[in-house]
């Protein structure tokens, strides 16, 4: 069997765990043929029968299949099918290639859209959203959703490895687990840096609650889905609906709360359905990435609310709790790693635990591919493509295109000597980004603006400013370098 084979045939079945509703015989029907035929480190390419199936998996399971294989190997990958009906994969391929070439260059000369990174940006776009969306939408119900999708079952206080960083936070969510709405426990408010074990913990408390007792009414929630959903209802002229939703809860779970601060008519909403539930004694939990103090547009009101009941901190893992997380990952992955490459992972992979996740993955690609048992040199090499990726990732110029198109200005603008207000404004946020993220002096910010450190002094300044006086601002930042650092605006 090929590498290709085997990685494959892995994936399925973690698409059929992702498509529970398919029989057999539908899963074989639309995947059985589907061959993986190239594996690189940015695509997969399969080959398929014919165009009819091809257009189908594009339309309809390419996410899917994307999301299965990135579950074996680690990382994710674009997922591309060639119809063979009417050539060789080979010759398909070719023309698929060249058409991207061909596509590269046209998106060059395209205009982005504004209007879809601003969306996000700051309060008054509630506002903005709201009206325009009221124009075309007719009044009717809200739909919701529940967002705590069930293909995550190893979310479990069992596969939760306790350590000294986290094991307050462990320990208090166990507690509200299992006896939910004890006054000394509510509101319990977990916060610490992403990928640390936040969500881990709350869907660990959603499934022991669920099986201690069953009827409980158990709601968990995005605080980004919170705040669509809000401004949906309130679009529809739904609030109605909405709040009922929220305040029948028995238990409320708000997973990265920090999303509703700066926005206010969220803020007084989120206000009333946490003193609903708090006086009618319901368990209400809060994650973050700081704490309420932190949040500096949080509302006070909402800060005191948050500060009734205990606060915990997820910290950075040591490496004795690292070393302990990747042997239990590696074994729940049914991978045989030796004790000295465990050591050197540890050792060397230490910022957050959902890399060490992925270095298993991508350790357990590597010994495929290369077709032997995981050494150390497989995570020599897993920890080397980490270090230059994350080396990699951010560079002035990186931050000035994104900014360039976040704003819709061309980067020649930004950097050129140009003083409109838009203009200028994209200059200071750019300018900023790259003092805050960047190990690079004033002069050199200076040389890379063709000005001298004085007016880069004052761009940063102004923007200081701005986060002082305007609420949400300093939120849109942080958004912006964590984009900037995922690299997920290069679309
Ligand atoms: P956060 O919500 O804080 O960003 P997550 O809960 O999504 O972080 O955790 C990221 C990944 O790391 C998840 O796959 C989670 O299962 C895993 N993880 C985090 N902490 C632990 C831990 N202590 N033991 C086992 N796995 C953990
Ligand atoms: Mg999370």
């Amino acid at each position: 069997m090929t590498n290709e084979n085997q990685i494959w045939k892995m994936a399925k079945k973690c698409l059929a765990k992702r498509l529970p509703d398919f029989s057999q015989v539908s899963l074989d029907l639309w995947f059985g043929t589907l061959e993986l035929k190239v594996l690189t480190d940015t695509h997969a390419y399969f080959e398929i029968e014919n165009e009819f199936k091809q257009k189908i998996i594009e339309k309809k399971y390419k996410e899917d299949i994307k999301a299965s294989l990135a579950e074996v190997i680690g990382f994710e990958v674009e997922v591309v099918a060639i119809a063979i009906d009417k050539d060789t994969f080979d010759n398909g391929l070719a023309k698929y290639l060249e058409a991207k070439e061909l596509e590269k260059e046209q998106e060059k000369n395209d205009t982005f859209d504004p209007l879809q990174m601003y969306r996000r940006m700051d309060n008054s776009y509630l506002e903005r959203e709201i009206k325009s969306s009221d124009e075309i939408k007719p009044q009717g119900q809200v739909q919701v959703s529940s967002s705590l999708p069930d293909y995550l079952p190893e979310y479990t206080f069992e596969n939760f490895v306790v350590g000294s960083s986290n094991k307050m936070a462990y320990t208090a969510a166990r507690t509200v687990a299992q006896s939910p709405a004890d006054p000394g426990m509510n509101p319990l408010f977990i916060y610490g840096d992403p990928g640390l074990g936040k969500t881990h913990l709350l869907y660990a408390i959603t499934r022991e609650v669920t099986s201690r007792f069953p009827d409980y009414n158990i709601l968990y929630v995005k605080g980004e889905d919170f705040t669509n959903e809000l401004i949906e209802a309130l679009a529809m002229k739904a609030p109605v609906q909405f709040r009922e939703k929220y305040r029948k809860a028995d238990m409320l779970l708000v997973d990265d709360i920090q999303f509703i601060a700066g926005k206010n008519s969220v803020q007084e909403e989120f206000f009333h359905t946490f003193d609903a539930l708090y006086e009618a004694g319901k368990q209400i939990v809060l994650s973050s990435d700081r704490p309420p103090r932190e949040m500096k547009t949080l509302e006070q009101r909402l800060v005191s609310r948050f500060e009734m009941g205990p606060i915990h901190d997820i910290q950075s893992p040591d490496l004795e709790l690292r070393v302990a997380i990747f042997k239990r990952k590696a074994k729940s992955m049914g991978i045989n790693v030796p004790n000295d490459v465990l050591m050197y992972l540890g050792n060397n992979i230490t910022e957050n635990i959902r890399q060490i996740e992925g270095a298993l993955k991508k350790l357990r690609a590597i010994s495929y591919i290369q077709g032997d048992d995981i050494n150390i040199d497989h995570a020599k090499e897993v920890v080397l493509n980490l270090k230059t990726r994350d080396a990699q990732t951010v560079t002035p110029e990186k931050i000035l295109s994104y900014v360039s198109r976040k704003y819709n200005i061309p980067p020649e603008d930004i950097t050129s000597a140009k003083r409109s207000k838009d203009i200028t404004n994209a200059r200071h946020i750019a300018i900023y980004l790259i003092r805050k993220m960047m190990d690079m002096s004033l002069i050199e910010i200076g040389k890379f603006f063709n000005r001298d450190h004085t007016t880069i002094m004052s761009s940063i300044g102004n923007v200081e400013e701005k986060i002082k006086k305007t609420a949400g601002f300093e939120d849109s930042l942080t958004e912006m370098s964590r984009d900037i650092k995922s690299g997920s605006f290069e679309f």
